[in-house]
């Protein structure tokens, strides 16, 4: 026994080497390939030396270098960037080349002999294997705890630096609504004065100038209104004042809103009501503002025709308004993002609508959402598009 010891010992180097060489060159150990020739080396020498020591004592006894050499070499290889299936084929060749190393030698020993010291090789490489992945298992997961962290505090600072920038967006914008209030206040008032004395010809180009500053104004403060509406819902800053509501009555306010820009491209507005709730239970603010906003957008995407606004009881407990038009449409692919904010659909000559500004159906998205409802859209292009909102009759408070 004490010969096979010795012999492991004499013949480590060339064992280390041969070792050493197989796993660099073995097509299942990638990782090896970009490590150097020492750091495939590292503690095998180490390893072999304590299969050595156990040839020479029982199995059970004084395996501690053993048991040391397996866990460091878990560490080391888990850090090496191994997958568990390279260190397996690492021992796998270890044994092959032990085995064939000393295969002169066993020729010549009893088969007694044989059969033990190839089962105190199975030991103690079954000892090394079994310490390697345990450390190799802890190491890994030390590794994923450490990359959890970062990623959590990636994430938290994300979040800070997310909602830093939304507060500053809000901020920004309320800062921008004063003076904008002002100029067009001021405008307003300038025209009207303007107006009512008697304008000499000179003046007339001031007038224009002003009622285009005016004109951005509005349109400047209808986009910044807009988006401070959809920071506002973000933050879950939009709260819900709940009341019993006259459907129709709300429904017929709402027409009138839109009625004069319908006038003039000489739209008509159809209702149908009768099978409407006479109440529900909703903030009936933000359901005008709902049905304003898909009002309007009918009413800008449509040349000739009619809108149609449909609102009816569905069940006990819901209830809906579909508003249909006989406009551009939409198509198939652009439906698709029609509620994401600041989504607009070109016009034919590659611009956008006037005072469009892709946050309409963004905002009525959320607001449909805030009222514990859903939203729904059919769109043919060049025949026009139904928008339906279904609501509950009561909201939950
Ligand atoms: P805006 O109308 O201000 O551009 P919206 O969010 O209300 O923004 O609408 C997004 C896009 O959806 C619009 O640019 C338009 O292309 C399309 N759209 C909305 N409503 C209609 C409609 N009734 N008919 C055709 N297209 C519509």
């Amino acid at each position: 026994m004490n010969d096979f010891s010795q012999l492991l010992r004499d013949k480590k180097e060339q064992i280390v080497n041969q070792w050493i060489e197989s796993v660099r060159h073995d097509e299942a150990i990638g990782t090896a390939k970009e490590l150097t020739y020492k750091g495939v080396r590292n503690n095998l020498p180490r390893i072999l030396e304590a299969i050595a020591s156990m040839l020479t004592q029982s199995q059970e006894q004084d395996i501690q270098e053993l048991v040391r050499s397996g866990l460091e070499h878990g560490v080391l290889r888990a850090q090496q960037g191994y997958d568990p299936e390279e260190v397996a084929r690492e021992y796998r060749l270890a044994r092959e080349t032990i085995v064939s190393m000393i295969q002169e030698d066993l020729r010549n020993a009893s088969a007694d002999e044989v059969i033990r010291v190839i089962r105190l090789i199975d030991a103690a490489m079954d000892e090394v294997i079994g310490r390697c992945f345990k450390s190799y298992t802890e190491e890994r997961m030390r590794e994923f705890k450490d990359l959890q962290m970062q990623l959590k505090l990636t994430n938290q600072e994300l979040t800070r630096l997310v909602r830093a920038s939304k507060e500053n967006i809000a901020n920004l914008a309320h800062e921008l609504k004063t003076p904008l209030t002002s100029i067009i206040g001021y405008s307003d008032l300038f025209l009207r004065q303007q107006r009512n004395i008697h304008v000499s010809t000179d003046s007339v180009p001031n007038v224009e100038h002003i009622e285009k500053v005016l004109r951005s104004g509005r349109q400047l403060l209808h986009l910044i209104n807009d988006a401070l509406e959809i920071s506002r819902y973000e933050a879950g800053q939009m709260p819900l004042h709940p009341s019993v509501t006259n459907v129709r009555v709300l429904i017929h306010n709402s027409v009138e809103m839109v009625e004069s820009v319908a006038n003039v491209k000489n739209l008509e507005i159809e209702l149908n009501c009768d099978r409407a709730p006479d109440e529900v239970l909703t903030d009936p603010l933000r359901l005008q503002q709902i049905v304003i906003n898909l009002l309007s957008n009918a009413v800008r995407y449509t040349e000739k025709g009619s809108i149609q606004l449909t609102c009816k009881t569905l069940s006990d407990t819901e209830w809906s308004i579909a508003i249909a038009d006989t406009g551009i449409g939409i198509d198939e692919e652009d439906l698709k993002h029609i509620f994401d904010p600041y989504f607009r659909v070109r016009t034919n000559n590659n611009t956008y609508v006037p005072n469009s500004t892709g946050l309409g159906l963004a905002i009525v998205s959320r607001l449909v959402t805030l009222l514990q409802g859903k939203i729904e859209v059919t769109s043919q292009i060049n025949a026009g598009s139904t928008f339906t909102v279904i609501f509950p009759l009561e909201i939950l408070v």
